[in-house]
């Protein structure tokens, strides 16, 4: 794909909505080593996100112009809106060695994989899936479509599990930080 010296590492972490992977990843990035992949999105920010720290929020436009570039490893349409990793800055960091953290949904890493794109592909389950349906449920907030459609991808989502290298568990977040920190090689600290 290019001849950048590959010394750092893919980690590509995904998972349904609900199963804790944003928690996840916040805590592995308190590891100096580990990168945040800043993914472009067409979506709106959220309050408290700020424009090249959680994403790159761009316009249609302006997404679709990278994507004829090839700036994008992989690409995906989330619930309406478009989501890309972007090649450059994934390249540098691979040059410089880091741990490289995509939090990215299945159809993205998926592409990756069968691109055979080098790196740890990690799948974060909810302890108990049943209870998971449960809680959206029961929670209400959303409008019945949204919830629906909400459950539908978790659930497609999971079925997918047994195509990713590893599937952590995340029944006790130190159990499952622990275990994805060993998957990663980052389970003794530096200095
Ligand atoms: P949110 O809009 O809630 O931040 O993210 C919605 C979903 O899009 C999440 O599952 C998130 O992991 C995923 N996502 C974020 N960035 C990317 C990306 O660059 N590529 C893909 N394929 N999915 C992404």
């Amino acid at each position: 794909m290019s001849d950048t010296p590959r010394k750092g590492t893919m980690l590509v972490i995904s998972g349904p909505s609900g199963s804790g992977k944003t928690t996840i990843c916040k805590r592995l990035l308190e590891d100096p080593r580990v990168r945040f992949s800043i993914s472009a999105t067409t979506r709106n920010p959220r309050a408290g996100e700020v424009d090249g720290r959680d994403y790159h929020f761009i316009s249609r436009e302006r997404f679709k112009e990278l994507m004829a570039e090839g700036a994008f490893i992989e690409h995906a349409d989330v619930y309406g809106n478009m989501y890309g990793t972007l090649r450059g800055p994934m390249q540098e960091a691979m040059a410089r060695g880091e741990v490289y953290l995509l939090e990215i949904d299945v159809q993205g890493a998926l592409q990756l994989k069968s691109l055979r794109e080098p790196g740890i592909y990690v799948f974060i389950a909810p302890p108990d899936f049943t209870e998971l349906r449960r809680r959206l449920t029961d929670r209400k907030t959303e409008a019945p479509d949204v919830l629906e459609r909400r459950l539908r991808k978790a659930e497609d989502e999971w079925r997918e599990r047994g195509r990713y290298d590893h599937v952590v568990v995340n029944d006790k977040l130190e159990d499952a930080l622990a275990q994805i920190r060993k998957i990663a090689g980052l389970e003794h600290g530096i200095g």
